[in-house]
């Protein structure tokens, strides 16, 4: 793998090239964005045919450690680590979900949840952080001193740094917002030894804190500005069209928060697009709390500015995020892609996702906002109901038990959720007859709804 090659290079433009080892993470020039570029020459002496039957040849199979769905397309992701210093927990390969329900009842035929919670640390930062952590594995082996790596998160990306930190003996420290997150998110990074600090502020205040500690003292900085994570989680649009064969679905939808996502998402296609895997393009959308919107403003008026907002409270607590890292590669991709933007409220996020749960699926709330947003576009007649629609769904349920638990219980009047799909325990003596009472009522009541 030798002749493939990747490195850093200014999103905006400016000229020079920083090898993946190097501890950088804006532009020297003029202190914006860097992104992971490949040698695409190289790339391109194989044709598009070759690139599909090596990926279908290595996914989910066992060879160390091309199963793992993001090494598995190494030589597009990250070719510059030694395969004895991946640090790899069998990465993507996650369930493609034919919502057949959910979709019969908005009318739409072929509607997919591309379920990328179900991954080892429950969320699709597992697919960005194996790539990180096995560049910081790489560059200690070739003698950079690397202390510590740290993150601020609003809970997945902590998760997700800690378990790689822990099974690549790497020390991690994560920045949280303190009471924002849920307790699975709190416990994952306790659970596998990281310094967890617990900061009395909001998100856009552990980022700002964590890259000026990151800065000064020599720690590497594993949030998404860092764009090795990038790389790892632009294999989900990949995986996506090689799980339909290599075609390509009409729409994703995506939610966003600080933007890293969608800004992988579209790489990933443009990148499969120009070595010929793919003939096309999908239209993307991604969908944003009310409380936490700044794309979907600027998406209002034409993307011709775009500013920082404060994030107010919201259940998809981790998009809960005003100032996202990401925005202008994000405006990037919206723009190629024919892209828009929509928003959910607290009552339509936590409505959508017990009404995903009862066709079937566990969503988390961010899941819950992307379905929200679906149901809007599809309504105003943006996505056409015969079109091929992706869900991206970014956390496993389980992660949101207080959430999802809140909403059945009807507890959610912070967020002013009034929760039109409750279910309810039954609490009952413990006799046949009202066991029995309980069971027809619940029938009977099922046939009235279906007529
Ligand atoms: C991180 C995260 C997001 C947002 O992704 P961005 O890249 O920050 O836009 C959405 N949902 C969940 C569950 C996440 O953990
Ligand atoms: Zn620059």
């Amino acid at each position: 793998m030798d002749a493939y090659n990747a490195w850093f290079q200014c999103f905006g433009g400016c000229a020079g090239h920083y090898p993946l080892t190097e501890v950088i993470y804006t532009c020297p020039t003029c202190g914006g964005l860097l992104e992971v570029a490949h040698d695409m020459a190289v790339l391109k002496r194989e044709p598009g045919a070759y690139w599909r039957g090596l990926f279908d040849k290595r996914y989910m199979r066992t060879e160390w450690p091309y199963g793992s769905s993001v090494w598995g397309k190494k030589e597009l992701v990250c070719p510059v680590v030694h395969d004895d210093n991946v640090v790899s927990m069998y990465e993507g390969g996650s369930n493609l979900f034919w919502a057949e329900k959910l979709g019969r009842e908005i009318g739409v035929d072929d509607l997919w949840v591309k379920q990328c919670g179900n991954s080892h640390t429950g969320s699709f930062k597992d697919l960005g952080m194996t790539v990180l952590v096995s560049m910081v594995k790489q560059m200690v082996f070739e003698g950079v001193r690397i202390p510590a790596v740290a993150c601020a998160s609003t809970g997945d990306t902590s998760a997700a740094l800690a378990a790689y930190c822990a099974a690549a003996g790497v020390q991690a420290v994560v920045f949280l917002p303190r009471d924002k997150i849920s307790t699975a998110q709190l416990l994952q990074p306790l659970a596998n030894g990281a310094l967890v600090l617990s900061l009395e502020t909001d998100f856009d205040g552990c980022m700002k804190l964590v890259q000026e500690i990151c800065h000064r003292e020599n720690i590497y900085l594993a949030n998404s500005i860092n764009s090795l994570r990038v790389e790892g989680q632009k294999t989900i649009s990949i995986e996506l069209v090689q799980q339909f064969d290599w075609k390509v679905p009409d729409w994703v939808v995506i939610p966003g928060g600080n933007l890293g996502n969608v800004s992988a998402l579209g790489k990933g296609f443009l990148e499969m697009q120009a070595l010929g895997i793919i003939d096309r393009l999908p239209r993307i959308a991604v969908a944003q709390a009310h409380s936490a919107n700044p794309l979907y403003r600027s998406f209002e008026k034409n993307f011709d500015s775009f500013e920082p907002i404060r994030a107010r409270s919201t259940l998809a607590s981790a998009i809960q995020i005003g100032n996202p890292v990401s925005g202008e590669k994000a405006i990037h991709t919206l723009k190629t892609f024919g892209g828009v933007v929509a928003q959910a409220s607290e009552q339509e996020l936590a409505d959508a996702v017990a009404r995903a749960d009862r066709t079937g699926l566990f969503a988390c709330p961010h899941t819950g906002v992307a379905f929200a947003a679906l149901f809007k576009l599809i309504d105003e007649g943006t996505i056409q109901k015969s079109e091929r629609v992706i869900v991206i769904s970014t956390a496993h349920g389980l992660k949101f038990s207080e959430f999802k638990l809140g909403y059945h219980r009807d507890e959610l009047q912070d967020w002013r959720v009034n929760p039109h799909y409750r279910n309810e325990p039954v609490v009952l003596p413990p006799k046949a007859d009202a066991v029995k009472r309980a069971i027809l009522d619940r029938v009977e009541a099922n046939e009235k709804l279906t007529g």
